[in-house]
């Protein structure tokens, strides 16, 4: 029986956990998942926005996002373990996108490019907008693009232990021990190095480390352009409603959603204010002088909020071209990555899962062709651009 080791219990290293373990009639696997802290504290699928969407500028994107909203829509049957069927809370009132006269032609070729991969989506002028959503200001808005369905959001901390408990369930073992390096022998991965001096032989080693992915690679002498970059979430309280509220992407690149009776909201910073590995502390000064005003300007019933609460965690960032780097590395014939996600992972952890277990089990993609995110693209300097990065 092969043996797998996972190196990060996330919602990806969970998710191929649960795929490598479902199929009862296909090859059977050892599976231990190395996960240091089984409270998730600093992990991003504990600090997400947990949404979804379907507006994407690339197919592969898209069809992930597919995939993922099939997943979540019936996961509470597929991963129910007894009686208990997780709920996630899913809803989906749609993303909606404000472009400003200088973004017009990026929304018109993206809106081209979703409706030929049939996402239901609509473009509405600043008239259409204020009609539908009267509480918004269309002031600096040109053209707008609404989901009409397949998007919206869902407890993320939720989807993690739902695959986590269901992959448990399979046979899956959660091991809690802080990695510290691979043994390797020529091209091969033998062993995985706990902290605690024991080292767990594998057959197979999955980098699903998150943010800290890029760490795990260097083990190997492999360079993953994968790096923590801290964003801050804000959550506030408003007297008014705001009937039927979308994710909203404003002009300015602020995005903002309900949160039960309350908002969240955050920012990208610009890149030279966006350090590698930065401490997660909350950037409480930027809500004040750059997240508020720019949505009370958008929303003028925002005038009158109130702050409460704040966190911070890591986009795992892949610097090279902003997109999930999934599959094995060429120079290496048992290790394969499942990282850099950059701020759409947890959507695409059904997908993800999915496809590294399938390349693992059958050295090849079976249902959704991810290769166009593999490995090989960094190496020969073919990036993947994705022009809807949040
Ligand atoms: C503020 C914010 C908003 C986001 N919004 C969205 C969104 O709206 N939609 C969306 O799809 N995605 C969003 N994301 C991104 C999404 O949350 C991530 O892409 C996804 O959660 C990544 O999952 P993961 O399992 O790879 O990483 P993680 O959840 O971070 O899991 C990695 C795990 O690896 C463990 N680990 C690392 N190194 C070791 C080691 N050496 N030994 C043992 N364990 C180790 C860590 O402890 C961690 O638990 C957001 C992220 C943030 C921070």
């Amino acid at each position: 029986m092969r043996r797998v080791v996972i190196i990060g219990g996330g919602a990806i290293g969970s998710a191929i956990a649960y795929f490598l373990t479902r199929d009862p009639e296909g090859e059977p696997f050892e599976v231990t998942v190395v996960e240091r802290d089984f409270s998730y504290r600093q992990a991003s699928s504990a600090l997400s926005a947990s949404s979804i969407r379907q507006q994407f500028s690339t197919a592969i994107n898209i069809g992930m996002s597919r995939y993922g909203i099939d997943f979540f829509r019936a996961l509470g049957e597929t991963l129910r373990v007894g009686d208990d069927v997780p709920d996630i809370g899913l809803v989906e009132p749609g993303y909606l996108y404000l472009a400003s006269p200088t973004g017009v032609d990026v929304l018109r070729e993206n809106h081209a490019m979703q409706k030929a991969h049939a996402v239901d989506v609509v473009l509405m002028t600043p008239g259409e907008l204020k009609a539908r959503f009267p509480w918004i200001s269309t002031e600096g808005v040109a053209l707008a693009s609404l989901g009409l369905s397949g998007e919206g959001w869902y407890d993320g901390y939720s989807v993690l232990q739902a695959f986590r408990r269901k992959a448990a369930l399979q046979g899956a073992r959660y091991l809690q021990a802080h990695a510290t390096g691979l043994q390797c022998e020529g091209c091969s991965v033998k062993g995985v190095q706990l902290e605690d001096g024991r080292v767990l032989a594998a057959d197979v080693v999955v980098n699903a480390a998150g943010a800290w992915a890029a760490k795990v690679a260097s083990w190997a002498g492999i360079d993953l352009p994968v790096r923590g970059r801290r964003r801050s979430v804000f959550s506030f309280s408003c007297p008014e409603a705001l009937p039927g509220c979308p994710l909203l992407i404003d002009t300015s690149g602020i995005w903002l959603r309900p949160e039960g009776r309350q908002f969240i909201c955050g920012f990208a910073p610009a890149e030279q204010d966006d350090p590698d590995d930065a401490p997660l502390d909350v950037e409480y000064e930027a809500f004040e002088r750059r997240v508020w005003p720019a949505l009370a300007e958008r929303i003028p019933a925002f005038e009158a909020v109130r702050m409460t609460g704040a966190w911070a965690g890591y986009y795992e960032m892949n610097v090279f071209d902003h997109n999930a780097i999934l599959g094995l590395h060429p120079g290496c014939d048992n290790l394969y990555f499942a990282n850099g996600f950059s701020g759409h992972g947890l959507q695409q952890c059904p997908a993800a899962g999915r496809g590294v277990a399938e390349l693992i089990r059958f050295g090849a993609y079976r249902s959704l062709d991810l290769s166009p995110l593999s490995f090989a693209r960094i190496l020969e300097n073919r990036p993947l651009l994705e022009k809807n990065v949040i």
